[in-house]
């Protein structure tokens, strides 16, 4: 598998840091130490972007792509491009590439090299995909990893994993799960979990009928 990386973009420090991640570690020091912002306030404001905002966004793109058939045709045929028409774009989703779970392919993404990551539709990546054993391991024993996530797949299904670089960044768009067909496109965004879309998780049914369902 070839890599070509380049390690210009933030992520576990494995370079000096650059004078933007300086200057805002100096900010942070000094606007705890004067007491001008709580330390719990920044984590909580990181923790809206990794869990919240970022994924957010992806699952609006996964559920476009469920209801829209042309839509989805453009979501893979150009991601960056379709990714864009819902308004997402920016730094570290310069290039995208989504990739399709079907019954016989299941899509898992990891970096092997640190922590590259779509920042525009799936916020930042979380501990456990920065982790040297998530990055070695996807590529060693996908299956393993992907039992204890808790996902079994069938023998006959073909798992691929995609190794981000820092000029690519991978959507997975998952298989929509049964029982949603009267659904609609925000009750199906809401279905959607970060982890389904790095491939580490299916998307699970919905525990009640939908609300448009006709009575
Ligand atoms: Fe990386």
């Amino acid at each position: 598998m070839s890599h070509e990386h380049r390690h210009e973009h933030g992520g576990t420090p494995q370079r000096p840091l650059t004078e933007t991640e300086l200057r805002v570690r100096a900010l942070e020091s000094l606007l705890t130490e004067k007491g001008l912002v709580d330390p719990k306030a920044l984590d909580a404001l990181i923790d809206t972007y990794e869990t919240k905002v970022g994924p957010r966004n992806g699952a609006r793109v996964v559920a476009r792509a469920w209801v829209d058939p042309a839509y989805k045709a453009r979501l893979l045929n150009d991601a960056t491009a379709a990714i864009a028409e819902l308004g997402y774009t920016g730094r570290q989703g310069e290039e995208m590439v989504v990739l399709e779970n079907t019954p016989t392919v299941h899509n898992m993404v990891v970096c092997t090299l640190c922590s590259c990551y779509p920042w525009p539709v799936l916020g930042l990546p979380p501990v456990w995909y920065k982790s040297p054993p998530y990055r070695s391991r996807a590529v060693l024993d996908p299956r393993g990893v992907l039992g204890e996530f808790g996902v079994a797949l069938p023998d006959g299904v073909e798992v691929r994993v995609w190794d981000s670089t820092s000029e690519v960044r991978y959507l997975v768009l998952p298989e929509r799960p049964p029982g949603t067909e009267g659904m609609s496109e925000g009750e199906l965004a809401a279905l959607v979990t970060r982890d389904s879309m790095i491939g580490v998780a299916r998307v699970a049914p919905p525990v009640r009928p939908a609300a448009g369902t006709p009575a």
